[in-house]
């Protein structure tokens, strides 16, 4: 399965608390169509003590979002853009921003 969004890809986040925010892609959750995305949607996780060195408490980490609900930054015009597919003359998939026609890989 392919998604408009890939690793590594810049991201911004449409809806929810961290709206507007943008941040690298770090992880795809490909089953779950989720993605992690770097300084976005924190959320509070409670650690238990493990040992003496590692005090238990409350960590934020980030949690994956739905792929719908995160569009990619264009590196050409660096907005939020819609992508096409284009296919290239060697049989192969790229990707492109529909707003300035940028190839994006
Ligand atoms: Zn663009």
């Amino acid at each position: 399965m392919r998604f408009h969004i890939r690793r590594d890809d810049t991201v911004q986040v449409l809806i929810g608390k961290d709206r507007g925010k943008s941040g690298k892609v770090i992880r795809m959750l490909k089953e779950d169509q989720r993605a992690l995305v770097q300084g976005v949607n924190f959320v509070k996780k409670h650690h238990r003590r493990k040992s003496q060195d590692q005090p238990g408490g409350i960590l934020q980490q980030e949690s994956p979002m739905h792929l719908s609900n995160l569009m990619l930054i264009c590196p050409g015009c660096k907005k939020p853009s819609k992508t096409g597919i284009q296919i290239l003359k060697d049989g192969s998939r790229t990707r492109f921003c529909k707003a300035c026609r940028q190839v994006i890989e």
